[in-house]
């Protein structure tokens, strides 16, 4: 069963492959001759009696390159079609190969042979010509209309845009192929161009005749008109667009140009071959044409004349679009009296090109559903001017994220920014960064980026693995402090760390008419059956948070309810809040007199310093340790076990008792926490119950092994009940934050044979034991007296004096 699941599953996902090689098998096992394989025909039809073998290989060469070449190209073509997604697109293409290649196979026999073999031969000559772009832009073009009735409308107007350029191509093609095939001495080279000329006229043939009646009935059948599913195209945008890639100007000369050379030189072919009698003749033939020379000079004069007037349509196109410009600029006023003044001069000041060559409104939201490109800056600027499109959502309507966020500070730039901020502004970077995910998850109104220096200490020996840390921060001395705890840690065994609790919480607050109403209910939750109740409609919510308890508190005519709940790798804001709703709506239902205040009701709590979490925890609770050895602390931290310990006592527990600190008895916890938050992409503003740590250091005997003499050594832990970290969600998404995570390998979900939240937890070991290791640097400083020597010398610019001179 689960080959088989498996087996359908490859097939469904690498769908386009599958039916291309399926199909390539298919007709390679129709095409092939297996009784005279290499029985190929000359150009001019006939068959050789006897082929000899050098031929007959390179003819299998050939045709191979051939075959493969064509299985890419049209492997390539399915791919683009898919991507419109569109079934009437991809039905209409198909029935157009169909018939076109039934028409080629028919034409071939006929003409050509009497038998099917050559067909093999043929087909992939023919492939590479079809000429699907074309269809599928036509196609598009007639899905566009609103209407039934209009559709032949639309027929006409796209034929009349495709044509002329196709029979340019068409006429190019087979100038090009006819003089491989009369001038070339090769026999497979002849008999390809043969099948190519037939393949061509085909083509054209089929093109301009059966696409346009096909059109017309199956759109007509299946009333195919401007449904959801084709609503991404639009009329002339959609035609011009595609029109003009495949009616370049350059393009278009280098065809025409190509066939006048080539017809100039079957004239001048004709015309040596006829005067080869005498030089009287020869005078006189130019004068006196013959009906093949008339066509080919006729054929010249009407390129010429379409090359000079291109040439002259476009210089005259030029010459417009210039003076236009010009007259816009020389009559645009900049203003500068008031806001609403600027505001409505602004963009046309922006953008140089014409204001008045702006499309309306209603075409540009119209081509907007086409593709944004297909709409200029000026006109989306133009858009919001208009209130068409909010500011907020130029991203979500552009549908890219870095255009949305340029064209943002071009309209804040011309019309919010006071004109002496504008330098101010230009410096704020923009360029060089992928806002994508940035304007979806993590940032609204975005015009540009913070760049934070981000540094890697390390590595920290934690749980005898070895991991280099990356910490994001503006403080000087930081890192360098950190790291130098770090080697100690290192040099004494590494960190052991340990998890002891895991759940965030939101408690929402509701109210009762009566205190005495909410104590029942307080009673009620805390009723194991009733926990189970609240428990299902809390989790229907979601696949990773599980309801670990609930925990009431009463005031009065008020509840709080904290939910605690396991959120698997993510912090669980969102994922607690959807929850507590879910479940809140379903207690309502239960208590018809219980009022929701509001889904938080500060007893969670969320970023702002609180007993409670200090108490209960909240996010992962972690404590890590580590024993370090009395010559360590001598020759690195430069102090002693006893200072450092006394000192730990009365500054980070007996002083922060005096200030009434809650949570905060440790150096500086705070500090290695918020510049990890900031490179792994956490919430910073979490940085407030996150921080919340105990140093604790002891002197500690610690015998050596074979050694009678007693050692001692410095047993130092940190613990942190309340880290809110994750490895999904939030600003972890983002490239650069994310690389951060996969160098401490956590980024995203735990591995699905492990418990989900296994990479957050691993996280918060991972900052805990970093804290520690800063803890110990800072707390050593301190001991021995080189906090302010150290801070000089990294956290000042003075590092730099030439800089400072030269800025
Ligand atoms: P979230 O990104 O809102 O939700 C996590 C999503 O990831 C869920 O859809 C979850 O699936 C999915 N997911 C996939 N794999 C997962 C895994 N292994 N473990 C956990 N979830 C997994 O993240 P959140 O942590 O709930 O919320 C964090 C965001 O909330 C941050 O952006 C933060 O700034 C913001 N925030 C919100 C509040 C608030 O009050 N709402 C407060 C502070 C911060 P399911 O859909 O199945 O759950």
């Amino acid at each position: 069963v689960k080959l088989f699941e498996f087996y359908a599953r490859f097939c469904a996902k690498y769908a386009l492959e599958v039916i291309v090689c399926f199909m390539t098998m298919v007709v390679g096992a129709v095409t092939l001759n297996l009784s005279s394989p290499y029985e190929l025909c000359h150009w001019a039809s006939n068959c050789a009696e006897s082929v000899d073998e050098s031929q007959v290989s390179s003819d299998v060469v050939l045709l191979t390159v051939l075959r493969c070449g064509t299985i890419i190209y049209i492997y390539m073509q399915l791919k683009k079609i898919w991507k419109i997604r569109s079934a009437c697109v991809v039905g209409i293409v198909c029935a157009y190969t169909v018939f076109a290649v039934m028409t080629f196979s028919i034409t071939l026999v006929h003409f050509l042979r009497k038998d099917l073999v050559i067909v093999g031969s043929a087909l992939p000559v023919f492939l590479l010509l079809i000429d699907i772009t074309r269809m599928v832009v036509l196609t598009k073009h007639c899905l566009s209309t609103s209407s039934v009735d209009l559709l032949q409308d639309y027929i006409a107007e796209g034929m009349g845009a495709l044509t002329p350029v196709l029979t340019l191509d068409t006429l190019t093609e087979l100038l090009v192929l006819i003089n491989i095939g009369g001038f070339v001495q090769v026999r497979q080279l002849q008999q390809l161009s043969c099948f190519a000329c037939l393949s061509v006229i085909i083509n054209y043939i089929v093109f301009t005749t059966f696409v346009p009646a096909c059109l017309s009935v199956l759109l007509t059948l299946l009333n195919k008109t401007k449904t959801n599913e084709d609503e991404i195209y639009s009329r002339p945008s959609c035609l011009q667009n595609e029109k003009s890639k495949l009616d370049h100007i350059f393009t278009r000369r280098v065809k025409i140009l190509l066939c006048s050379a080539l017809v100039g030189l079957h004239w001048f072919k004709s015309f040596f071959t006829f005067s080869n009698d005498s030089m009287q003749s020869s005078f006189d033939s130019v004068f006196t044409l013959t009906p093949e020379q008339l066509f080919t000079v006729t054929l010249i004069i009407i390129l010429g004349s379409k090359y000079l007037l291109d040439d002259g349509y476009e210089i005259v196109s030029r010459f417009r679009r210039r003076s236009e410009s010009l007259i816009v600029s020389s009559t645009t006023p900049v203003s500068t009296c008031d806001v609403k003044s600027s505001h409505k001069t602004s963009y046309s000041a922006v953008e140089t090109y014409a204001t008045s060559s702006l499309r309306t409104p209603e075409e540009c939201m119209n081509l907007l559903k086409v593709g944004s490109d297909l709409v200029t800056d000026a006109e989306i600027i133009a858009l919001v001017e208009k209130k068409k499109i909010p500011l907020y959502k130029l991203e979500t309507v552009l549908q890219d994220a870095n255009r949305g966020v340029a064209i943002r500070r071009k309209i804040l730039k011309t019309t919010v920014i006071d004109k002496s901020r504008i330098e101010a502004f230009n410096h704020i970077p923009h360029t060089g960064y992928d806002f994508t995910t940035a304007t979806k998850a993590c940032c609204e109104n975005t015009v540009g980026y913070v760049a934070v220096p981000l540094g890697l200490v390390g590595p920290l020996k934690l749980d005898n693995q070895n991991y280099m840390i990356p910490m994001a921060t503006t403080e000087g001395t930081l890192l360098a402090s950190t790291n130098r705890g770090l080697k100690v840690l290192h040099l004494s065994g590494g960190v052991t760390a340990s998890i002891y609790g895991d759940g965030m919480t939101r408690a929402p607050v509701v109210e009762f008419p009566s205190a005495e109403q909410a104590c029942r209910i307080s009673n009620w939750l805390q009723d194991s059956y009733n926990f189970t109740l609240v428990r299902d409609k809390f989790e229907a919510t979601s696949r990773f948070a599980k309801l670990k308890r609930l925990t009431p508190a009463v005031s009065g005519r008020l509840l709080f309810i904290r939910f605690t709940a396991t959120t698997g790798d993510a912090m669980g804001m969102n994922m607690l809040s959807k929850g507590v709703e879910n479940a809140l709506r379903w207690m309502c239902e239960q208590f018809p007199d219980m009022k929701v205040l509001s889904l938080s009701g500060n007893f969670c709590t969320d970023k702002k310093p609180s007993a409670v979490n200090w108490i209960q925890g909240r996010g992962k609770s972690v404590v890590c340790e580590a024993v370090i050895p009395a010559k360590v602390v001598k020759d690195v931290l430069r102090t002693n076990i006893a200072t450092l310990t006394h000192l730990n006592r009365c500054k980070n527990h007996i002083g922060s008792a005096m200030s009434g600190s809650i949570g905060g008895f440790n150096a500086h916890a705070a500090n290695i926490v918020t510049a990890m938050f900031i490179a792994t992409g956490q919430d910073p503003a979490q940085n407030v119950v996150s921080s919340n740590c105990i140093t604790t250091l002891e002197e500690i005997s610690c015998p050596q092994i074979g050694d009678t003499t007693s050692h001692t050594a410095l047993h130092i832990t940190c613990t942190m009940p309340s880290l809110e970290v994750a490895t999904v969600g939030g600003g972890t998404a983002l490239e650069p934050q994310k690389a951060c995570l996969n160098l401490l390998g956590v980024a995203g979900s735990s591995a699905p044979n492990t418990k989900p939240g296994t990479n957050a937890c691993q996280l918060a070991k991972l900052i805990c034991g970093t804290v520690l290791a800063g803890e110990l640097s800072l707390l050593s400083a301190l001991a021995s007296g080189e906090l302010v020597q150290s801070h000089m010398r990294h956290n000042r610019l003075s590092r730099y004096p030439q800089t400072q001179e030269t800025e």
